[in-house]
């Protein structure tokens, strides 16, 4: 091998390299999805065909980080929100799926790097009833809020979103999925309560909506779980114990928003 100078590594590597990249684009083809990311300016509207009556609803658990705005792996008092993320959707799969939900995650290992906008389709390609993006928080509070957008923001790339349905369906999750914590959680972690995207740093500087709801046809609630700047919620959500009782009480929320099965007959 002595024809691989430093030079041709380099080479080498960038050429693997890249095949990955684009192979992480390449399977996101959905009539939906071009719709909303070339129509800037339109908002993405929630899906309109309802599935069979008897069809399992299915939840989107997003596993926050890394993402191309942080790998969410620095450590805070002795664990990363990144693992936190993950060890919790971990459980919140067992707990839905054991509820008899369908479950489809926008990641695949703890480390696998997904943009925000791409999670956001993967919910969509998967007509989830909701998606639940989970994140830790750091901050000079302690404990847990939920996250919906409340009106639309705009990308990066001009798209605007979420639509009004969406906003309005993601408002009720919000409140439900905050129920089942608030109950769930008491005397563990202090409750912050509902907010809205516009609230964060990122949602505000894009108008009032994170990235993935900008980019989501489906309703969309962030958690922020605890806060892990926080001594006192990291010990929480460092023990399995915790972290199972996060996935609970989230589950709880969710089954409050919305059933396993369809039911024959919508009511509204
Ligand atoms: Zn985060």
């Amino acid at each position: 091998m002595r024809l691989l100078t430093p030079l041709a590594l380099i080479l080498l590597l960038l050429l693997t390299y890249a095949p990955a990249q684009v192979r992480k684009e390449s399977p996101r083809p959905s009539k939906k999805v071009s719709k909303v990311s070339k129509a800037a300016g339109a908002a993405p509207e929630a899906p309109s065909e309802a599935p069979p009556a008897g069809a399992r609803a299915v939840v989107c658990i997003d596993p926050g980080h890394p993402s191309e705005v942080a790998s969410g792996q620095n450590i805070q008092n002795g664990t990363s929100e990144t693992y936190a993320n993950w060890a919790v959707a971990a459980k919140l799969r067992e707990a839905l799926e054991a509820r008899g939900y369908e479950v489809v995650m926008t990641k695949s290992s703890e480390g696998e790097l997904v943009r925000n906008k791409d999670r956001a389709l993967i919910a969509n390609r998967a007509r989830a009833a909701l998606m639940l993006r989970l994140h830790c928080d750091a901050s000079a509070e302690r404990g847990f809020a939920v996250y919906y957008p409340d009106r639309r923001g705009r990308a990066k790339d001009g798209t605007a979103g979420p639509g009004p349905d969406v906003i309005e369906e993601s408002r009720r999750a919000a409140r439900a999925v905050h129920a089942g914590l608030s109950e769930g959680l008491k005397g563990a972690l202090t409750d912050n309560g509902v907010r809205t995207d516009y609230q964060t740093k990122v949602g505000r500087e894009q108008g009032g909506a994170l990235t993935g709801s900008i980019f989501s046809e489906v309703p969309v609630v962030t958690i922020e779980m605890v806060t892990l700047s926080d001594p006192g919620d990291a010990e929480f959500i460092k023990t399995e114990e915790g972290q199972r009782r996060m996935a609970e009480s989230i589950a709880d929320g969710v089954a409050l928003y919305v059933a396993p099965t369809r039911a024959a007959a919508r009511k509204k």
